[in-house]
């Protein structure tokens, strides 16, 4: 299988190169290595794909992504994007709206003119939910974002919807609750959480710790991804990983794997919503997705490569 992979470098693409070079994919990864977080932690998640056989790099904007750009390619994983629900109010939205929404354009356009494309499989986000009226979240349900980032990723998700009804791109919006793992992008919690709980330093926790959320493995996430892609179905299915957890249960697991965590109080954030719980039965029945991860085994993971992460850097 001949694969392009956008948004490569970063945490969950560099996730999804691994498992497709492991299932013995053809990876071509672009990226355009963006600032939004320091990009040597891009660079090295890259260290882990460059040179093992069936990658290429491609380093680059997708809005420069010339005709024929993915000329070849039997999948389409597009993860590039501008993430992050806090940074996209204000002056900055700019950057979402390129990023997320003219780039998904653009990415459609190229891919309109590709009839041999088999799908094309876009990394969409619970956040396009907002605070949902009903728990599990089905896909049915009215997306009322409360961020301008989710507005801007639904605003993709119906560019990728759009694309398939009027010129039969095979497109996959998959809607991603709060993934979790080992190289996550340093803005997210569990980010955070895990080194300042094996430093011992505080934890900046926004709100009463109360708020809960779907988190979902990035293994089970790029499993998912290959499984969408490798069926016959196109449309818009939610995908978690069938645990609803709070922060404070999170706080507490994390002081049990490591130390006890020191916290930081700080007030709730706009754009954050209180709860997320996926309803994940449209992707079992169309592409048999089952979350296997528990979250306390994959934060054990976290401050496993976390642990490995400060070995290396004493030796350094
Ligand atoms: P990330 O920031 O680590 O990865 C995104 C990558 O895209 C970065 O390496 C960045 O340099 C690249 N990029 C941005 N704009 C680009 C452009 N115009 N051209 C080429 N490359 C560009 O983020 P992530 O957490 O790995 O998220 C990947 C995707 O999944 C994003 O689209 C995000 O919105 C979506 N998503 C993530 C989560 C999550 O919990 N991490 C949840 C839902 C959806």
């Amino acid at each position: 299988m001949r694969t392009i992979v956008t948004g490569a470098a970063g945490f969950i693409g560099s996730h999804l190169c691994e498992h497709l070079l492991a299932s013995g994919d053809e990876v071509v990864g672009i990226d355009a290595m963006t600032d939004y977080y320091d990009p040597i932690r891009k660079e090295r998640n890259l260290e882990l794909l460059v040179g093992r056989p069936g990658f290429r790099f491609q380093r680059g904007d997708l809005l420069a992504l010339p005709a024929g750009g993915l000329a070849g390619a039997d999948v389409v994983y597009h993860l590039a994007g501008q993430p992050g629900v806090r940074a996209s109010w204000g002056a900055q939205f700019a950057d979402y709206v390129d990023r997320n929404v003219r780039a998904t354009q653009h990415l459609l356009e190229t891919a309109r003119g590709e009839p041999g494309l088999r799908k094309l499989v876009y990394a969409s986000s619970s956040s396009v939910y907002g605070d949902a009226e009903t728990y599990p979240t089905t896909e049915s349900l009215r997306p009322r974002p409360v961020s301008p980032y989710g507005v801007t990723k639904l605003a993709a998700e119906h560019l990728c919807e759009l694309y398939r009804t009027c010129f039969a791109v095979p497109t996959v919006s998959l809607r991603l609750f709060s993934v979790y793992g080992p190289r996550q992008r340093p803005d997210m919690a569990f980010a955070r959480l895990v080194p300042a709980a094996l430093a011992g330093t505080p934890f900046p926790l926004h709100g009463d710790g109360e708020q809960s959320r779907d988190f979902t493995y990035v293994r089970d996430v790029v499993t998912a991804m290959r499984q969408a892609a490798l069926s016959s179905w196109c449309g818009v299915a939610n995908i978690g990983g069938g645990e609803q957890v709070t922060m404070n249960q999170v706080i507490d697991i994390v002081g049990a794997l490591a130390e006890p965590v020191l916290i930081d109080r700080l007030p709730d954030q706009h754009g954050d919503v209180r709860h997320t719980a996926a309803d994940t039965a449209l992707a079992r029945a169309a592409f048999g997705y089952r979350p296997v991860t528990r979250v306390r085994e994959g934060l054990a993971a976290m401050v496993r490569a976390e642990r490995e992460l400060l070995a290396l850097s004493r030796v350094a």
